[in-house]
């Protein structure tokens, strides 16, 4: 178990090194056997590890239409924007979705927002874009951005909206107060201690239903969680999930989850029981704006229709941040087990990471965010037209646009599932 685990971390190469040094060429005296197959540079017998056939199984457990039917429930609750009925009823409804799957300790955060004085806000802003006036090509995250841009922004008008159902649905305005958010737990057979944290932020704004930020990936840990509570598979190692609040207002549920139970990890309670409230962090996998990856857009500002022929996923670490070298390993691992079982779509590393739940977690434990896109050159420059817009309704996206946010969830199932040592148990 911790040696497939340690495998994985160190990546394919390491993963195909060690497959080398088993086959019978590579046992005969010195190189000159090896060196025959591969006279340039001794890589020929370099090849993919095999896929783990538990993992395979769980892997295959992910359904097209069980993830599209979770977003569509999501989706019931508008634009569930935070500090709104809408919004404490869709926590409510995820809630009672995870008590069904039979996860454990389904457990909620408190805490209370307030948003800054307007006037911050607007000095930011404002800096952000003398910033970008000096150097347009200047994204987030310590990106560049290149090629074609499109306008961004988030959609305040509600009369944009044209379905008067939804606007009606999202018409009640956002108050300061209290906050709660949701999370649950699979607890690890062997190290109940040590756990790996899953998350996606379902609150959204600007009109619509944000289907795709973040009710896709809401419903990727949602379906994790419902997959890795089954009761034949077993899990050396604790995976929590959970469903950010007000990430939209500046990551506070991410900051609110850090402030209260940074300092509880790896604490047994109550002693002697077994049971740790908060695991040892071991890494955290952030989710948001899994499916569409249309590319970059048209001179004429227009998007195409289709997913593009290249599309992947896209996973990052904050090279300034002080895990970096922990967080690239880990995004590496996720590469791996994307290469190994996930079935339609690739994945890229890119070093931005910016701009969503994990960013509060990146200079404590090891982060990594997956979406459809960078974050900071790709997202940034208007590669995402329905991004805080009133078109990110469910009904915007293609299957091919839902099939990419599938593979994300494999690749996050099947990275988790070998950090955490996961197994199933024969019936
Ligand atoms: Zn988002």
């Amino acid at each position: 178990m911790l040696n497939r685990a340690k495998l994985v971390l160190l990546g394919s190469m390491v993963a195909a090194c060690a497959k080398t040094a088993q086959a019978p060429a590579a046992a005969a005296p010195v190189p000159v056997a090896a060196a025959s197959e591969a006279p340039a540079t001794g890589e020929a017998q370099i090849r993919l590890a095999p896929p783990d056939s538990d993992v395979v199984a769980m892997v295959s457990r992910l359904e097209l239409d069980k993830y599209k039917a979770t977003i569509k429930g999501l989706t019931a609750f508008g634009d569930r924007r935070q500090g709104t009925k809408r919004n404490r009823d869709a926590v409510d409804w995820i809630e009672a979705q995870l008590k069904n799957y039979g996860c454990a300790n389904v457990e909620r955060i408190t805490y209370d927002y307030q948003p800054p004085p307007r006037r911050v806000a607007d000095s930011t802003a404002q800096l952000r874009t003398r910033a970008a006036a000096r150097n347009p090509t200047l994204g987030q995250g310590g990106s560049k951005m290149r090629g074609v841009r499109a306008r961004t922004g988030v959609d305040t008008n509600r009369l944009h909206q044209t379905d008067s159902t939804l606007r009606e649905l999202n018409s009640e305005p956002t108050t300061p107060g209290q906050r709660q958010e949701v999370y649950c737990t699979k607890v690890g057979s062997a190290h109940p201690n040590e756990m790996y944290i899953v998350g996606g932020h379902m609150d959204g704004h600007g009109w619509g239903e944000a289907a795709n930020d973040d009710g896709s990936g809401t419903a990727l840990v949602m379906e994790l969680a419902r997959i890795f509570s089954s009761p034949d598979i077993v899990t050396d190692r604790s995976i929590r999930f959970a469903l950010w609040n007000n990430e939209e207002t500046g990551l506070n549920g991410a900051r609110a989850y850090v402030a209260q139970r940074q300092a509880l990890q790896g604490i047994e309670n109550p002693k002697g029981s077994g049971r740790y409230p908060e695991p040892k962090w071991l890494g955290m996998i952030q989710h948001d704006m899994m499916m569409f990856d249309h590319g970059m857009p048209n001179p004429d500002g227009t998007m195409r229709k289709e997913q593009r022929a290249e599309a992947d996923v896209n996973i990052e670490f904050q090279m300034q941040s002080k895990m970096a070298a922990e967080s690239m390993k880990l995004a590496f691992a996720f590469r791996d087990a994307n290469e190994r079982y996930a079935t339609d779509y690739p994945a890229a590393v890119g070093p931005h990471m910016t701009n969503t739940d994990s960013g509060p977690f990146m200079d404590i434990i090891p982060a990594i965010s997956l979406r459809e896109n960078e974050r900071g050159m790709h997202v940034g420059a208007g590669w995402d037209p329905q991004w805080h817009q009133v078109t990110d309704v469910y009904t915007t996206y293609i299957d091919a646009d839902f099939r990419l946010g599938l593979n994300a969830a494999q690749t996050t199932l099947s990275g988790v599932a070998q950090l955490t040592g996961a197994v199933l148990k024969k019936p």
